[in-house]
């Protein structure tokens, strides 16, 4: 391989800005899952979302009017989840973490990988299916538990044991607003970091698509590692568009860290 090439190059500059900022934080989305065979429900072509809309079928809305049409469609991404495995690039960020070169990792995904990988300070700005809630009386199922009522209730619909009303994922539906603290943390973070580092994410959902804003704002800079285009490409210090586990085992390799 030619390290005087473009993505070598780029990958250089990147361990550069790494390794020498006084604060780096990672903001992950779909696309640092997807090699771990969860898809990107924006790329068409891309199983169950294909034929619903999201936007119609996980909105809070949906869930409060027809929750067995919700858990119908809502248990299927459960069932999809399970059983995944966080990939190189999830262990790439843990290992940079515990080098001391990652001050957090900021996630629009639901999916636990990043928990399940390792990483110790974690935001997950849009929930996890990690737990379900009632919104009556407010208690928290676990995950596990969620899965077991999936599977004897005979309506598809998990229910809270205590008042029996359908439990809703302890994740942000469409429609509803981000958790206050995460989102707080995450725009602290951001505001702090010397470095963004934006892996698989498209950068164009907001509000997280704004936190990069406040990195530029206090003077830090971009390194966007996601296939396809952000409205951000032309302000990135780092650029890169390949397999974000190939170029995040380059980074950490170019660090000196083991992943
Ligand atoms: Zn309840």
């Amino acid at each position: 391989m030619d390290i005087t090439a473009g993505p070598s190059a780029e990958i250089a500059r990147l361990a550069e800005l790494v390794g020498n900022a006084r604060s780096a934080v990672a903001l992950t989305g779909a696309g640092i899952s997807v090699p771990s065979g969860i898809p990107d429900f924006r790329t068409p072509g891309t199983g169950m979302w294909e034929k619903v809309d999201p936007m119609e079928v996980a909105h809070i809305d949906a869930f409060r009017r027809d929750p067995v049409r919700f858990w119908s469609f809502y248990g299927q991404r459960f069932a999809t989840l399970g059983g995944k495995l966080p990939n190189g690039a999830h262990d790439a960020l843990v290992a940079l973490e515990r080098a001391g070169l990652l001050d957090a990792v900021i996630t629009q995904n639901i999916d636990m990988l990043h928990r399940t990988a390792g990483t110790r300070e974690l935001i997950e700005v849009h929930g996890s299916i990690a737990s379900c809630c009632c919104l009556s009386c407010g208690t928290h199922v676990p995950l596990e538990e969620v899965r077991a009522r999936l599977r004897r209730a005979a309506d598809g619909v998990p229910r809270c044991e205590e008042c029996e009303r359908p439990l809703k994922p302890d994740v942000v539906l469409f429609g509803e607003l981000l958790a206050p603290h995460a989102l707080e943390r995450a725009r602290e973070l951001c505001e702090g970091a010397d470095v963004l580092l934006c892996v698989g994410s498209s950068l164009e959902v907001y509000p997280v698509a704004a936190l990069p804003q406040l990195t530029l704002g206090a003077g830090g800079a971009l390194a966007i590692l996601t296939q396809g285009p952000t409205p951000l490409d032309g302000v990135a210090r780092v650029r890169l568009n390949g397999d974000v586990v190939a170029e995040l085992a380059a980074l950490t390799g170019a660090l000196g860290v083991l992943a």
